[in-house]
């Protein structure tokens, strides 16, 4: 407790945030600022998922990840971060592509992956767990967060049509990619401790070279396949 005295939290809430088990999926750009920031809220338990390793290429903005560990999968190098700042973390690798099995007994699932295909796969995951998503994209200029409570709020399909979504691989630059991620880090906090305050039923788009912040709301689809 002494350690998160500076989070001028509750100790209720500081206590939650302790006992709370959440799934990172995808330990790359976004992955690596959701890691750090969930350390630092004091999130007792933390999954991370994640089949790549690390390349000289991630570390203009995977901050988790040192030069010493070019070659090594990113989930490990990761938790090696983890250790360092914080041994009394829990931590559990998956190197291997996301299942539905994977999320039971967390709390809360953070969507950092890279590519759509897994985005909306890990929605449907996260629907028939029942578990809790924080969904986010970034690319180059711009980006996306909203939360989705299963079955209670619009998830990414009542919102998005998956064969419309561009990839974009093109890389992105560190600022950006770390205000997302904090913002998706937030999220996280919201939905363990005030979850009417988090992005449900809207979502967060930011562009960074407007410096617009603009949510928009939407409403579940009765339609939606999930
Ligand atoms: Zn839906």
């Amino acid at each position: 407790m002494n350690r998160y005295t500076k989070n001028n939290l509750s100790k209720e809430v500081q206590a939650k945030l302790l006992t709370s088990k959440v799934l990172v999926c995808g330990c790359g750009g976004l992955g690596s600022g959701v890691i750090v920031n969930l350390a630092g809220l004091g999130v007792g338990t933390l999954g991370l998922c994640d089949f790549d390793r690390v390349e000289i290429t991630n570390l203009n903005r995977q901050f988790i990840h040192t030069n010493a560990n070019i070659g090594k999968y990113k989930s490990e190098s990761a938790k090696e971060w983890i250790n360092s700042y914080n041994p009394e973390i829990e931590v559990i690798t998956y190197i291997e592509p996301v299942s539905e099995k994977m999320l039971e007994g967390f709390d809360i699932v953070v969507d950092c992956t890279d590519n759509f295909k897994t985005k909306f796969q890990l929605n449907d995951f996260a629907l028939k767990m029942s578990t809790p998503l924080v969904h986010a994209g970034v690319s180059r200029n711009r980006g996306q967060v909203m939360s989705i409570i299963p079955h209670q709020t619009a998830c990414l399909r009542c919102i998005l049509d998956e064969n419309e979504q561009e990839e974009s691989n093109s890389g992105v630059i560190s600022p950006t990619v770390n205000l997302i991620s904090s913002i998706e880090s937030l999220e996280v906090f919201k939905l363990i401790t005030n979850p009417e305050n988090a992005l449900l039923n809207k979502v967060l788009f930011v562009d960074i070279k407007e410096y617009s912040f603009k949510t928009i709301s939407f409403s579940k689809n009765p339609h939606c396949i999930c």
